[in-house]
């Protein structure tokens, strides 16, 4: 098995964390690593646990047992607030963006840490590059733009704090394929041109594994599978379970019997 950090060193370790919603424990033990610079996803089905772990990293839910380290530095116990000051941004799950403010006020929500002017002014203009269309939107309340608008609101917000890692919660969730492939580019192209390292959690597993460098496959709270995304794509489980290959195969045979039947 490849090791996630064999090329560099990681800008996140998280090693054997534990989280509970009350008596039920979510997530069981689990270690991954995000090298710096790179992007590393993790796949599941409903229910996996996978922004159970995304919210334990950013210091929404508190771990009962483990580390999670963020550049070197233990962040555990911290408040979501810290975490984000140390350059660690999350977009949750359903985007969350604030629908009655603007859209030039939702993205100057993402700078409120900041006073440089005009690293503010230069970062905007970097952003409306990445999503042409917020600029043409900025005067309208943020609950009017279309789904696929408001994911990309929802990274631009966590973009205005210059985070150096970002937690990615299904960004592909209720967009057209046709926007999925979009906002997939823009991701790989903030990647490499902004240098971010990115934790992206997905259920369309043939994009993630096709723009991540490193996946891990979460199952029931578990990490069950960490490979390089290029063997991830080649398991036989992968495919079948993740990328659909029984479904084809499934239909493929009861297309089979029926022609059987016609007979
Ligand atoms: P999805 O893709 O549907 O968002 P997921 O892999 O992100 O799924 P989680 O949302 O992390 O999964 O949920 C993991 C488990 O924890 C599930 O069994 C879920 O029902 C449970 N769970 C999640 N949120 C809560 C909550 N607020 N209270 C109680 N149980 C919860």
């Amino acid at each position: 098995m490849a090791r996630a950090d064999a090329h560099s060193d990681a800008i996140l370790k998280v090693a054997n964390i534990e989280s509970y919603y009350g008596p039920i424990m979510a997530i069981r033990g689990v270690s991954l690593e995000v090298p710096r610079g790179k992007i590393v996803t993790v796949l599941g089905a409903n229910g996996a646990g996978k922004t159970t772990v995304l919210k334990t990293i950013s210091g929404v839910l508190d771990p009962q047992k483990g580390s999670i380290d963020f550049e070197g530095k233990p962040i555990q116990r911290l408040s979501p607030d810290r975490i984000v000051r140390m350059g660690l941004g999350h977009v949750p799950e359903g985007r969350e963006v604030f629908p009655f403010l603007t859209v030039a006020e939702n993205l100057s929500m993402g700078a409120y840490l900041r006073s440089d002017r005009d690293g503010i002014a230069n970062d905007l203009e970097r952003i409306y590059d990445y999503f042409p269309v917020l600029k043409a939107r900025l005067d309208q309340a943020a609950g009017h733009l279309s789904g696929g608008e408001q994911q990309m609101l929802a990274i631009s917000r966590a973009l205005m704090n210059r985070p150096r890692l970002l937690l990615l919660d299904e960004p592909s969730l209720g967009l057209s394929p046709l926007l999925v492939k979009e906002i997939f580019s823009i991701i790989r192209r903030i990647n490499q041109a902004e240098g971010v390292s990115i934790l992206l959690v997905e259920q369309n597993a043939k994009m993630a594994l096709e723009i991540a460098y490193y996946g891990y496959v979460l199952e029931v709270g578990r990490i069950v599978m960490a490979d390089s995304c290029e063997r991830l794509m080649q398991s036989k489980d992968v495919q079948e379970f993740y990328l659909g290959a029984k479904e084809e195969s499934a239909r493929g045979e009861r297309r089979w019997k029926r022609k059987k039947t016609w007979r």
